[in-house]
């Protein structure tokens, strides 16, 4: 007997089968209980969440014969509830669009919906990947959708519901699939795996859960492809055959760059890049995470903005306090700039590895706000109104180059009791993009064009003045200080 993929095998036959759907087959379920059923339906979803599985289980719900009408609750042993299972019901017609897009496809069907079905209640055209149609075919199809026979329903199912024109979907009930929780996906997968009898470790489980994206298809794909290599599913085989979840890559990438490691976080970017990603796919995937440690930051733990499995979330919000939100716009400006330099550069990788040194860099720094409430010792609610913020405090002036994120709270390096050895030619304040930009009173003239040179020379202070957007209004040096040092950790 040939061998069938366990996505094929484990499909859901029931609304009781369905993971991680609950409101969609509640409400499904209702509709046929209470005698509403729509003439339309559109099930929206990313791919491998159940779309088809739920189009097929209303289909057995509307024909079932071993009821006298729809049921909620289908036999799934006549012979409609098996045919329909398997995709070859004479009565429930599966149309791909993504292979049958024009118009004369949409005629043929108008042509045949209007007659009866051969033996079961309802005709059933369920239309997949519904966005492919062409433009010609949708208007066909809407004036079906506008007066259709009794006796016809339509379930559309479609990765990009956007690209379904509004007047289709005004005329059908749109559900909105989820993608399914890590938890959930794991719950499944170690239920398959009793059934065919395999033992499965849960952190590895686990691995190929995450490693899904919310799609029980592709789990289901994952396992296949371990089960091919050993009887037992181990932490070990997983390792072994599936690759390392990208974000768990990036968050350990994100990690070394708050630290300033620049030589961690390029070695984490080789391992990164071994993965076979193409440049400026792995930029666009490091800026989506970026995007969700802004978010997290900007909103809180609670936004429903970011669209993480809950493992994954506690992660992130942890990273998310490792800079401010100006250090995550200046870093996902600078990655966009990569990500399109990358795609017509012959060395794509140099300016890779580059632009993430520059980042590891820049990390010693944090935002000007952040660095006035660490040397006046100012909390958030007392803090100077943004055109205020280059006004230089008294200890300001003495000198303060650099704080490095993490360590807000801290005695900050550079301050004129660090000890000797320690980066004296310094930059008091900076001026910050936002708000105006007032000269400090008493400040004009003491900037000589020898001072800026000296302190532009600085490598720190450049990086500083490229973070903030800033430019130099004071410029003051130690005795004998170096000039050019070049930072420090
Ligand atoms: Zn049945």
């Amino acid at each position: 007997m040939s061998y069938t993929v366990l996505a094929r095998k484990f499909r859901s036959q029931t609304y009781g089968e369905v993971v991680g759907q609950d409101p969609i087959t509640t409400t499904l379920r209702n509709a046929i209980v209470s005698d509403r059923i729509h003439h339309g339906y559109l099930f929206c979803g990313t791919r491998g969440v159940g779309k088809t599985s739920m189009a097929r289980i209303l289909a057995k719900c509307l024909n079932c014969l071993s009821s006298d009408k729809p049921t909620p609750d289908p036999c799934c042993t006549c012979d409609s509830c098996e045919s329909i299972a398997r995709g070859e019901d004479v009565d429930v017609i599966e149309i791909d669009a993504a292979s049958n897009t024009g118009v004369d496809n949409i005629r043929d069907l108008r042509s045949n919906a209007i007659y009866r079905p051969a033996r079961a209640r309802f005709k059933v055209y369920i239309i997949d990947e519904v966005h492919m149609l062409s433009t010609a075919a949708f208007s066909a199809l809407l004036k079906t959708l506008e007066e259709p026979p009794d006796h016809v329903k339509f379930i559309f199912a479609t990765t990009e519901p956007q690209k379904v024109p509004a007047t289709i979907q005004s005329r059908v009930q749109r559900f909105d699939f989820k993608s399914i929780s890590v938890p959930e996906i794991a719950t499944q997968l170690e239920s398959i795996c009793k059934k065919e009898e395999v033992s499965a470790d849960a952190a590895a489980i686990r691995r190929i859960a995450r490693l899904a994206n919310g799609s029980m298809r592709d789990a289901l794909s994952l396992l296949d492809q371990v089960l091919s290599l050993s009887e037992t599913i181990s932490p070990e085989v997983v390792d072994e055959i599936l690759p390392v979840p990208h974000d768990e890559v990036l968050s350990r990438l994100i990690d070394r760059v708050g630290e300033g490691d620049a030589a961690g976080a390029l070695a984490v970017v080789d391992e990164s890049l071994g993965q076979g990603y193409t440049l400026d796919y792995w930029c666009t995937l490091l800026i989506d995470q970026m995007r969700d440690l802004m978010v997290l930051r900007v909103c809180g733990a609670e936004t429903e903005l970011v669209d993480a499995p809950a493992g994954l979330r506690a992660v992130l919000l942890e990273q998310s306090g490792k800079f401010d939100a100006g250090a995550y716009v200046y870093m996902i400006s600078l990655l966009e700039e990569l990500r399109r330099s990358v795609k017509f550069s012959g060395s794509g990788r140099a300016l890779v590895d580059s632009a993430v040194v520059r980042l590891a860099e820049a990390s010693n720094f944090s935002s000007i706000e952040t660095l006035l409430e660490c040397v006046e010792g100012v909390d958030s609610d007392s803090r100077p109104p943004a055109g205020a913020v280059n006004r230089p405090s008294p200890k300001a002036q003495e000198g303060v180059a650099a704080v490095p994120p993490r360590k807000a709270e801290s005695p900050v390096p550079g301050s004129s009791e660090s000890g000797p050895g320690s980066r004296e030619a310094s930059v008091s304040s900076v001026g910050h993009s936002t708000g105006p930009r007032p000269t400090p009173p008493g400040s004009g003239g003491r900037v000589t064009q020898s001072d800026l040179k000296t302190a532009h020379a600085e490598p720190m202070v450049r990086s500083a003045l490229d973070v903030f957007d800033g430019r130099i209004i004071e410029v003051q040096q130690g005795p004998g200080a170096p000039t050019a040092e070049p930072p420090g950790p």
